[in-house]
């Protein structure tokens, strides 16, 4: 089948590696339990999509992560429909910044995620600074979270997870000044800050968004009025997978005004070019 989109955001969700994206699952309104990774690549070919796949490495917050190995594996089964990224813990410092090298180098990893509440950091932190430098010479694109999460909500203090980590002005604003060589993905539209986040898109070319997390019926007008003229460059498919289903975002994704030639662009161009995966 012709590729027709590719979705650059999607949790690991294998019984193995299904814990941290479980937790979210009361916040979308749905009981995950693992789905064989056999069935999430059927599901993405017969839909003639790709993948992109991560997991977030929190173990200096002594949680479990499968690890980039893993990830390469399951990448590896599949390399016409999984496309992985790798984790670090930026707390893990100089291990982080080798780690991030060998997932790229060794591995084959084509990006690498990061998640600030979860891993509880912010990004223009100088302490981190080491690990932007390298990652911005690997030139493979980062992916990080902004705005709210479901990780945490509704639960006694958010489980003591700071929505502030993930603000994009100043946070991502100092780190794409500083690395004007590093791709930055901001992840999902960052609402309460979307506003923010298309200022600096308008202001800084290596910020991109991906569309993850909410269904396109939710989109706040100011970024379809964005993502449909100044910024459709930049704008990424993504669906927050196994959150929301890659068929719901693209029945809801019909529903919403955007011109015919800016869907092309959202759904398969701009994330072709972001990846360098060349048309066939
Ligand atoms: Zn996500």
């Amino acid at each position: 089948m012709e590729l027709r989109g590719i979705d650059v955001h999607t949790h690991l969700a294998t019984p193995e590696a299904i814990g941290e994206t479980a937790e979210m699952g009361a916040y979308f309104k749905t009981a995950l339990t693992g789905i064989p990774i056999e069935e999430t690549v059927e599901l993405y070919r017969s839909l003639g999509l790709m993948a992109v796949v991560f997991g977030i490495d929190k173990t200096s917050r002594g949680q479990a992560y499968p690890g980039n190995d893993y990830v390469a594996h399951l990448a590896g089964q599949f390399p016409e429909t999984l496309i992985g990224f790798a984790s670090v813990d930026p707390w893990a410092g100089t291990r982080a910044v080798d780690e991030a090298r060998r997932a790229v180098v060794d591995l084959g990893l084509r990006g690498v995620k990061f998640m600030p509440i979860g891993q509880a950091f912010y990004p223009d932190d100088r302490r981190f600074y080491p690990l932007w430098e390298e990652i911005s010479h690997l030139r493979v694109p980062t992916i990080f979270h902004v705005g709210h999460t479901g990780s945490g909500a509704g639960t006694p203090g958010g489980g003591g997870l700071l929505l502030e980590y993930a603000r994009p002005i100043p946070h991502l604003d100092r780190v794409a000044a500083d690395f004007p060589d590093l791709t930055i993905v901001a992840a999902h539209p960052g609402w309460p800050w979307h506003d923010e986040l298309l200022s600096l898109m308008l202001h800084k070319p290596n910020v991109w968004m991906d569309l993850s997390g909410w269904s396109p019926k939710y989109l706040p007008p100011t970024v379809v009025q964005y993502a449909n003229s100044l910024l459709q460059d930049r704008v990424l498919f993504g669906t927050d997978y196994p959150l929301i289903s890659p068929e719901r975002w693209l029945r809801d994704f019909e529903a919403v005004d955007f011109k015919e030639s800016v869907r092309t662009k959202i759904l398969l161009d701009n994330a072709r070019r972001l990846l360098a995966i060349d048309p066939p």
